[in-house]
């Protein structure tokens, strides 16, 4: 069979390079993250990350996260605090991010952060986006690489379905460990989770020592998970269901969850995390399969479970 993929690039030192000198040029490309994959570019560069504007066709008022290397190049454009210190030391580099007041001096482009006074910052975990960080000079702006409102993809292949040729290279780094995009949690006043993840609440809290929001439905959208249809698979999503209907798929999880052609299981072993990493896989694969629509089961409300419903809740425009 003929390969098509033939932007998709393994992750060694001699590609890596060459990612180098494309991201330098102002051109932007695909990155494995643990989260999800990226479409990432120059944080500085007003026209890398145009670019990433428009191949996602996300709507300007949207900013992006801004990935870095560690904590002394965050120093460069953020202002920690203490509630970030001990949120930093806990969990980074990892998947977390952090909203934080914008230095004055930052570089970083003025249209990543969508003009505000505030930056979302993360240090990711996964090998091949920290090499990269490794050898280049300046933070990288890497929303999920997807057209916007759609799924996030967790491999290279779904980086490829969603642009096809139109980036030059993606750099493969396998399915990502954790396959939900990074808890947001804004700190510039006081804490508040604006999009939960693998990074609980009750972890959040156990650290900082004290009760936390999730905001919920904040007047003004503080991040675009936040608005209604986002994580779409491009078909209808009906939640907490028993049974399919016709031409539905039904995603469930669990030993006792039914065998069958239009049964798919997030985890026969019935682990909230493993199910979490099979969520936008599975989905993708049931669009493929020319379902017409998607039912899933109740997803328990704990732990992970809580990021996975707040996906499923988005996808089905609730
Ligand atoms: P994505 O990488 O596509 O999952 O989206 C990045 C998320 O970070 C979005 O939900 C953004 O709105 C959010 N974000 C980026 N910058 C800020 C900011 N300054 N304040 C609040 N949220 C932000
Ligand atoms: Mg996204």
């Amino acid at each position: 069979m003929k390969n098509i993929y033939l932007n998709i690039y393994r992750p060694n030192y001699i590609n890596l390079k060459k990612v180098k000198k494309c991201i330098e040029n102002n051109n932007v490309i695909g990155l494995p993250t643990e989260t999800v994959y990226g479409l990432a570019g120059n944080a500085y560069s007003d026209k890398s990350v145009k670019k990433i504007f428009n191949l996602k066709r996300r709507p300007l008022f949207n900013p992006l996260i801004i990935h870095f290397k560690n904590l002394n190049d965050l120093k460069n454009d953020v202002i920690l605090n203490t509630n970030f210190r001990k949120l930093y030391d806990a969990f980074c580099p990892g998947p977390i991010t952090f909203v934080l007041k914008k230095k004055k001096k930052s570089r970083i482009s003025i249209i990543a952060t969508a003009g505000k006074k505030t930056v979302a910052v993360r240090v990711p975990k996964h090998r091949v986006a920290r090499n990269l960080l490794d050898i280049l000079k300046f933070p990288l702006a890497a929303p999920s690489a997807n057209i916007s409102s759609k799924l996030s993809p967790t491999s290279a292949k779904d980086v490829f379905e969603e642009f096809g040729n139109k980036i030059k290279f993606i750099l493969d780094g396998g399915q990502c460990k954790i396959g939900l995009e990074s808890t947001i949690v804004d700190l510039t006043g006081k804490p508040s989770i604006l999009r939960p993840g693998s990074v609980t609440l009750k972890k959040i809290q156990k650290v900082l020592k004290k009760k936390i929001k999730i905001k919920k439905n904040p007047k003004k959208i503080k991040a675009p998970g936040q608005s209604k249809l986002h994580y779409s698979p491009g078909i209808p999503v009906k939640l907490n269901r028993k049974n399919a209907k016709k031409n539905q798929a039904l995603i469930g999880f669990g030993k006792k969850f039914k065998v069958g052609k239009n049964y798919f299981n997030l985890s026969k072993k019935g682990n909230l995390k493993e199910a979490a990493n099979n969520l936008y896989k599975t989905m993708r694969e049931v669009k493929k399969k020319k379902f017409k629509s998607i039912a899933v089961i109740k997803i328990p409300n704990k732990g992970i479970g809580y990021a996975i419903n707040d996906r499923l809740k988005k996808a089905s425009n609730k």
